[in-house]
């Protein structure tokens, strides 16, 4: 079973050890870099993309300003075709509401579908604790439960083992022949989880949408499991977060479109099911169907305009691939289910800043992070955002990686940019020191300094050049420009 809570502080030392893991360096490094891949190839193919990513953004903008409106519309259409809903503010209710409803249901074994909103209430922990069997039925959601971890990736559960490692594993834990061949492998997950789909009383799904005008819920995925717990045990429970609505079922092409592409470079993925109601007379599905809403810090977001875009994200993984720091230290540094640049958004809004505040900094601030996300969710300013706040309200916390001549190197930046005299008089001797120190390029035009005499810009140069300052300001440039 994996560690519970939120395990954010170490990421430090997590970081530390991923970068000296050449074998989980491979991993992350060949995975991400194809993935991100498939998305360019698969953008480049769709005539208009950038129109399509706005309309995405301004579907969830219309949802975030009228979520009220929109959850009672979901919910009454879910009742009307024979569905029941129930709210949970915290993720410990969505759990009794959950254990309640197996228990009502006489199961003593449940399947599972890939839920990252059942990975943040820690449902397999609640549901161990009260002698349920849980068993994840997506691929690698098997295979992080099985090694007691954590997702380490929200589209790619299991990105961080190779094809090696989970032979390993099965055979550890299921007792196969050990095999690299990734349809073997498959095969030994689905013999494994034949038996418990038989078996189980319950089944339990996510939802990547919700939609508002029908009651119905869709879930997409590329192995059929969602759909078979979905649909095979007699009761289907959905755990879905309150941000998950979309207004209409026309709006759901726009969805489908932008997260197949971003998520895995595929125009649509394998399975798209949307399930409306329990079964009616003459249709196979399960006898009922509940659909849990979970709250857990959602409406506390949407209360702060600075962070309610955080709640536009559809989930898709695409800035964990493209992120720099993503791709170096994994998603298990972050410490807990979400991970990458959004994972350091999220975590702190639903688990909380203070154990989570080192979080916002592990990001170089870059932007690929908005540059890729398909309905252009501002990481990079909420991320700053977030800086500001751990500064207000842990004052004495700073992040443990930044050392003091930094912290006072920053304030004299701060004072310096609010005083013109100042930024000229340093630019000024900037320029006159840079002079002895830089030399030109090849080519005869830019200056480099190749090698800082002194702490801390030594540092800089050990690794690389630095750019020397123009001889001319941008101030004089400007102003000759100007006039
Ligand atoms: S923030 Fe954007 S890119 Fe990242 S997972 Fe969410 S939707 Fe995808």
């Amino acid at each position: 079973m994996s560690e519970t809570g939120v395990q954010s502080a170490a990421i430090h030392e997590r970081a530390h050890e991923a970068m000296q893991d050449a074998h989980l360096q491979g991993a992350y490094r060949s995975s991400t870099l194809r993935l991100y891949n498939h998305r360019l190839t698969a953008i480049g193919e769709v005539p208009g993309f950038e129109p399509l990513r706005q309309r995405g953004r301004e579907l969830k903008r219309e949802v975030m300003d009228h979520l009220d409106e929109y959850l009672a519309q979901f919910a009454d259409n879910v009742e009307r075709q024979g569905g029941k809903v129930h709210w949970a503010r915290t993720g410990e209710e969505a759990c009794t509401v959950v254990l309640e409803l197996v228990r009502k249901a006489g199961a003593q074994e449940v399947v599972k579908g890939k839920s990252m909103v059942g990975e943040e209430i820690e449902l397999n922990h609640a549901l161990e604790a009260a002698n349920i069997r849980a068993v994840e039925s997506d691929l690698g959601e098997l295979i992080v439960q099985l090694s007691g971890e954590r997702p380490a990736h929200i589209v790619a559960p299991a990105m961080h083992k190779t094809r090696h490692d989970v032979s390993d594993l099965f055979r550890d834990k299921l007792h196969s022949e050990p095999t690299e061949d990734p349809e073997r492998l498959t095969a030994i997950a689905r013999g494994a989880l034949r038996e418990m789909f038989a078996k189980a009383g319950v089944g339990m799904s996510g939802a990547n949408f919700a939609v508002a005008e029908t009651g119905s819920i869709v879930t997409i995925e590329n192995e059929g499991n969602i759909r078979f717990c979905s649909t095979a045990p007699r009761v289907h429970i959905a755990l879905v977060g309150i941000e998950k609505i979309i207004p209409r079922l026309s709006d759901l092409g726009v969805f489908l479109r932008l997260l197949g592409r971003s998520g895995t470079g595929q125009k649509l993925t394998s399975y798209t099911s949307i399930l409306t109601g329990p079964r009616r007379a003459g249709e196979d599905g399960p006898d009922e169907m509940h659909v849990v809403m979970i709250d857990n810090g959602r409406i506390a977001t949407l209360a702060d305009e600075k962070m309610r875009e955080m709640l536009y994200c559809i989930r898709c993984g695409a800035c964990l691939n493209a992120c720099p720091v993503y791709r170096k230290i994994g998603g298990h540094a972050y410490g807990w289910v979400y991970s990458g640049p959004i994972g350091a958004l999220v975590t702190p809004q639903l688990a909380g800043l203070g154990p989570a505040r080192e979080l916002p900094f592990a990001s170089s601030l870059c932007g690929a992070c908005r540059e890729v996300c398909p309905v252009k969710i501002n990481i990079p300013d909420m991320l700053l955002y977030l800086r500001g706040q751990v500064q207000e309200r842990f004052p004495s916390a700073r992040p443990a990686n930044s050392p003091v001549s930094e912290r006072r190197g920053m304030r004299l930046w701060a004072w310096t940019m609010k005083r013109p005299w100042a930024f000229a008089l340093g630019g000024a001797m900037a320029r006159w020191g840079s002079g002895f120190l830089s030399r030109s390029d090849a080519e005869g035009g830019r200056r480099w300094i190749t090698k800082f005499p002194f702490f801390p810009f030594s540092n800089w140069t050990d690794g690389r050049d630095f750019p020397a300052p123009d001889p001319a300001p941008f101030r004089e440039r400007w102003k000759r420009m100007s006039e």
